[in-house]
């Protein structure tokens, strides 16, 4: 039991899933992790491949992201920005050295309580610029 890095009741395909995606900066969809899990457990379905990404999510694993049209998911759980490429979708993070305040200009009237912010800056890569 010396594992840190334990899940409450750890089954091979949450673990598998989280090896896929743990070190990956490329902020799949379910779809495209559901692609890399199959190669290692051709018989799971998609919807395991989601439930366990929910999972992580609902651990502070992962988050997720409404980027574009589709929901990506991120094992860089840290407040951060992104870049996406509009010609290959391609998404990127952005760490902002010291993430000033971004004041609205206006609140609606009844007051709002800000406790975060996360921006999209949508812009063309250097691959699709060239
Ligand atoms: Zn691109
Ligand atoms: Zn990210």
């Amino acid at each position: 039991m010396a594992a840190r890095h334990k899940f409450g009741r750890q089954t091979k395909q949450l673990a598998t899933v989280w090896q896929t995606i743990k070190d990956d900066q490329s902020h799949p969809t379910a779809d495209q992790v559901y692609e890399r899990v199959r190669r290692q457990l051709p018989n799971i379905s998609l919807g395991t491949v989601y439930r366990n990404l929910q999972k992580l999510v609902a651990n502070n694993r992962l988050q997720v992201l409404m980027l574009g049209r589709s929901q990506h998911f991120d094992p860089l759980v840290e407040r951060h920005h992104h870049l996406i490429c509009e010609s290959c979708d391609r998404v990127f993070d952005l760490l902002l050295e010291s993430p000033g305040e971004i004041r609205p200009a206006l609140l609606p009237e009844d007051g709002f309580t800000i406790t975060a912010h996360h921006s999209a800056f949508y812009g063309t890569c250097k691959r699709c610029a060239s």
